[in-house]
């Protein structure tokens, strides 16, 4: 018991935001109040519905509590030095039968920096860069873009001088509504109340269209695509853009000068679009020419015009392409390194950015340094004091894919990549061909029922370390006492591994703050940071140096790319790998719910989220719906060539006709049971965001 505790200052376990929040241990272990930070640096008190939530999942009846071994197909409890013992037996057992190369782990986004640097340097250790974290999933395809192009994969600007400065908000695939809510009513509402316009790019209608008011206004635009269509539209824009300022090079659309001395490759993007059919594009996108024309005009008039880019750009097998095209867009019209301007993905869980900043991917080590760059793994070696391989590893969907061939073990770390990889169906039969799988969890998620054993960890509200927010600012998070006390930090787990594992000292940290202090020594946008330094306020990377304020904004004076210039490629339209035909007629496309997150293990057991949402459901068009004969609420079967789902239809012309949407978040009925594992093939995410598909009543229900 611990009555009168003062609260505790940590941050938001959901979204990328990074809304800081306080927490209050009650009169027993369990009991966590939730309060307000009314100076919290990001939100100054406010929260979305998600945040007042976050402390049910704390204390939710569905705990894991102790760790569990599988024997003859049923879980079992088991002491940690048992089931310890067990993991460390099977790593070494798989690495002296296969070699490291065919074992994979998966850090996680939900979890903390340092956590996260200590599974990637437990997998480096082991002998493999096959790490990986479920930012594959959503902006893999955006961080390459960004990296190649501008020099580094985040966003380019922040909340606050997108608020002041920004004139125009381009937002392409992204809904900040729902998905950012508290970027979206506290920074970016207010730039439109103060006179912003706001262009939306989506090919479903939602809450970004409805608190701008988007429909009712001349000012605004909403360009509802065909999903898949995003290059051909961008393409309408750039050529609007060339061909306008060819005729009236003194109207500066294209900022001739940063193109001059900051750029290369523009030559390439006016190529690509000689000859470029702006009509025939406009009718594949299915919005009307002149709309695309006036957005075009929108954003080459405005002073600073800031892109926002989501998972409708990145979730596609030409997920680099399409953010490409919208750096093209950028660099060409000088909308770079000022305030109010660039290009800006806006993050999902609440430490993706951080777990890619701490090197928890295949090809990067922490910093974004390359892991078959000489040089760059050479200075980690020093600090670590082992040898890294050089060979970049698998990512995500390609170790679950390789599931049973070539790799032959898992380690899961808060991840759940039976219900958020795409083609769940068969995720699941490869997972249970794995010789062996540990899963690190806080409840029984589907993933962790085909481990092997199970390990209890503890939740955000439960301990301390960093997480890096949508904006690059890195904050500290604060916990309260642990609920069940037989459950262990992650870092606490990941430290008895490989101190188990490995001889020597390279896993003997004594609490987060030793292990960030390491990072700093790995990772240079991190140098300047230590955990005094971050305070109350956090800091933004890049921080070279302590006393470095970090940098609100990127590319002031140049790119972080080779030669210092950003870089303009021409891109052609690639449709979607699978398109309607007469058996899936329709066009499938996923999005999330604002009360809700990811594969739901933490939302769908909040009471106040789930009574918002309870269930799974499909928007379906007017017109759709009198062809198939569906009634607004029947239930309806919907089906793609990898399974089917069934779910509540809602009849809606927010969706396009010839298009259904549909949300991963509910296990009874996911849309990643539906979706097409086609990947990009440079960034390796998959194209969730199309697929073909058909719809019936469902007779039974
Ligand atoms: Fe949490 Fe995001 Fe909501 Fe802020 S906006 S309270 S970080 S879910």
């Amino acid at each position: 018991s611990s009555e009168n505790q003062d609260p505790v200052k940590t941050i938001c376990p959901y979204c990328g935001v990074g809304c800081g929040i306080e927490i209050q241990q009650g009169d027993e272990a369990g009991d966590v109040r939730f309060l307000p930070w009314g100076d919290a640096p990001v939100n100054e008190g406010r929260i979305c519905i998600k945040g007042g939530a976050a402390t049910e999942v704390v204390d939710h009846e569905d705990r894991l509590t102790d760790p569990l071994i599988k024997e003859d197909g049923e879980f079992r409890e088991a002491s940690w030095s048992e089931a310890l013992e067990y993991v460390v037996d099977e790593l070494e057992r798989i690495r002296d039968e296969h070699g490291p190369d065919s074992m994979g782990f998966l850090a996680s986004s939900k979890v903390m920096n340092e956590e996260n640097y200590l599974l990637q340097k437990l997998a480096r250790r082991y002998g493999t860069n096959n790490v990986d974290n479920c930012t594959r999933m959503c902006h893999a395809s955006t961080v390459w873009a960004l990296r190649t192009s501008l020099g580094a994969g985040a966003m380019t600007n922040s909340m606050r001088d997108l608020r002041d400065a920004a004139d125009l908000f381009w937002i392409q695939g992204a809904n900040p509504g729902e998905q950012h809510p508290i970027a979206n009513s506290q920074y970016f509402r207010q730039a439109v109340l103060d006179g912003a316009t706001v262009v939306q790019v989506d090919p479903h209608a939602n809450k970004t269209t409805r608190t701008f008011g988007i429909d009712d206004t001349d000012r605004h635009l909403h360009l509802q695509l065909n999903p898949g269509t995003d290059i051909p539209l961008l393409n309408i824009v750039l050529k609007t853009i060339l061909d306008y300022h060819d005729e009236n090079p003194d109207e500066g659309w294209i900022d001739e000068e940063f193109v001059e001395e900051r750029t290369e490759g523009f030559e390439h993007l006016r190529e690509t679009l000689e000859g470029f059919d702006k009509s025939a594009a406009a009718a594949e996108c299915g919005v009307p020419l002149e709309e695309i024309e006036r957005a075009a005009t929108k954003y080459a008039a405005a002073d600073n015009a800031a892109i926002f880019t989501g998972m409708g750009m990145s979730q596609h097998a030409c997920g680099v392409d399409n953010v490409q095209n919208e750096i093209n867009l950028a660099l060409i019209t000088g909308n770079l390194g000022r305030p109010g301007t660039g290009v800006n993905p806006l993050r999902g869980q609440n430490n993706v950015q951080g777990t890619c900043d701490v090197g928890a991917m295949p090809n990067v080590l922490p910093g974004y340094q390359l892991v078959d760059d000489d040089a760059a793994r050479e200075s980690v070696e020093d600090v670590w004091g082992f040898e890294i391989p050089a060979e970049p590893g698998l990512t995500n969907v390609e170790l679950t894919y390789e599931a049973g061939d070539a790799i032959r073990g898992l380690y899961v770390m808060g991840e759940n990549p039976v219900m958020s990889e795409p083609d769940a169906n068969s995720v699941a039969e490869r997972l249970a061909d794995l010789e062996f799988t540990v899963v690190q969890d806080i409840f029984m998620t589907e993933t962790a029922e085909f481990a092997d054993v199970v390990l209890p960890a503890t939740t955000w509200a439960e301990r301390g370390g960093t997480v890096t927010n949508t904006d690059r600012r890195v904050q500290r998070m604060r916990g309260v006492d642990k609920v069940h006390e037989n459950t262990k930090h992650d870092l606490e787990i990941l430290r008895e591994i490989g101190t188990r594992l490995f001889d020597g000292d390279a896993f003997s940290f004594e609490d987060p703050e030793s292990v960030f202090e390491e990072l700093r020594r790995v990772c240079p946008s991190y140098h300047g940071m230590t955990y005094d330094l971050l305070g109350e306020e956090g800091l933004h990377w890049p921080c070279y140096e302590p006393g470095d304020e970090g940098d609100p904004f990127l590319y002031e004076a140049g790119f972080d790319t080779e030669n210092g210039r950003g870089h303009i490629e021409g891109v052609d339209h690639q449709p979607p790998a699978e398109t309607p035909d007469d058996d899936y007629p329709l066009i499938l496309t996923t999005a999330r719910l604002e009360e809700h997150y990811n594969t739901g293990t933490m939302s769908t057991r909040s009471p106040t989220l789930n009574r918002q949402t309870p269930e799974n459901f499909v928007d379906v068009h007017p017109a759709d719906a009198d062809r198939y004969g569906i009634e607004d609420g029947e239930y309806v079967r919907l089906r793609s060539r990898r399974g089917e789902i069934t779910l509540e239809a809602h009849v809606t012309d927010d969706t396009k006709e010839g298009v259904v949407w549909t949300t991963p978040h509910f296990a009874a009925a996911s849309a990643n049971v539906l979706t097409n594992h086609v990947l990009d093939e440079r960034a390796k995410i998959p194209e969730y965001k199309a697929a073909a598909a058909e719809i019936e009543v469902d007779i039974e229900s």
